[in-house]
């Protein structure tokens, strides 16, 4: 059984490692090593390397964009190997901002968002990864879920909507989970943007004062904010029991939003480049080939 990671990942890592060096090299990769006790409150939401501003990392960004957009269109038509994204986060963390500046771009045939809220009624009469299931991303497909699997080791224990020994038996499942996605061609990373409880004071607020943002505030948000210590403590268990060789965390530092950013697209576009997608040869021939008029 799958618990933490020590299955046949090694080569995902190691080409993981050199791809990074080959993009400019050993800058922090935020990323949770297998049986490593990562401590939340000792990750600085704040760092930014040595970046101060927005204007330091627009032209790097850009870069990784295109690295990703170049990619994908590979991955497309290869259509051997896909990628799950999960994006997890404290309210305002920012799921829905980094979706929208990292993927800009992406060729929509070739990528799919899934949002995932409390479940209905047949969601709740299924087994708890039987939703999930449903939206990985096929071959050749990039998919991002917005929220996911994850919430039931988050919300539902900070909420007790299951006993103990329910939610705690899931992290092995969820790896088995993620396990059998890796060996079905589809790769799995998973982002925690990591955000303070200042920031997230300061962006509930200005979701108040403007009215723009007006619509995205809910008062939901601050009965949430109540358990952020509780939080904090499933989010640290969830994903120090569920970084693994085949599926990897990165606990984002996401005070900065343009910082955010540019990690994530760099970890995405790396991790395109390790799994090498190839666009499949052309018929032979072609070069004699004239189009009649
Ligand atoms: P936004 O950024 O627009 O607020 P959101 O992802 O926070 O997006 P909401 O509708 O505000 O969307 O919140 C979705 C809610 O669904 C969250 O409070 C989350 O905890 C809850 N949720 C998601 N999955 C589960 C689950 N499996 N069980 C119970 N609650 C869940
Ligand atoms: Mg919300």
């Amino acid at each position: 059984m799958p618990k933490n990671g020590k299955k046949d990942g090694k080569k995902g890592a190691k080409s993981r490692e050199a791809s990074s060096s080959r993009n400019g090299g050993d800058y922090p990769r935020h990323s949770v090593s297998p049986g490593e006790k990562m401590v939340l409150a000792a990750v600085d939401a704040d760092q930014s390397e040595h970046y101060t501003r927005k204007k330091d990392v627009e032209e790097e960004l850009e870069v990784q964009r295109q690295r990703i957009q170049d990619l994908q269109a590979r991955q497309y038509a290869e259509n051997k190997q896909g990628l799950l994204i999960v994006l997890q986060a404290m309210d305002t963390g920012g799921k829905d901002g980094t979706i929208k500046h990292v993927f800009s771009g992406v060729n929509p045939q070739g990528c799919r968002v899934s949002s995932f809220k409390a479940p209905n009624p047949e969601e709740a009469n299924h087994d708890f990864l039987w939703r999930y299931h449903k939206s990985v991303p096929a071959r050749g497909r990039i998919g991002i879920f917005n929220r996911s699997h994850y919430e039931d080791v988050l919300v539902v224990r900070v909420k007790n909507l299951v006993p103990e020994e329910v939610w705690r038996a899931r992290y092995g499942l969820i790896n088995d989970f993620e396990y059998n996605l890796t060996r079905g061609g589809i790769a799995v990373i998973k982002f925690y943007l990591h955000i303070s409880k200042d920031e997230q004071k300061r962006r509930l607020e200005s979701r108040l004062a403007d009215p723009d943002k007006r619509w995205k505030f809910s008062t939901n948000d601050i009965k949430e904010r109540a358990f952020w210590d509780d939080y904090q403590v499933a989010f640290e268990d969830a994903i120090n029991n569920t970084s693994t060789e085949y599926a990897p965390w990165y606990v984002v530092p996401a005070n900065k939003k343009w910082y955010r950013n540019l990690v994530v697209a760099r970890t995405i576009a790396n991790t395109l480049e390790a799994m090498d997608p190839k666009f499949p040869p052309a018929e032979p021939g072609l070069e004699k080939i004239s189009i009649p008029d």
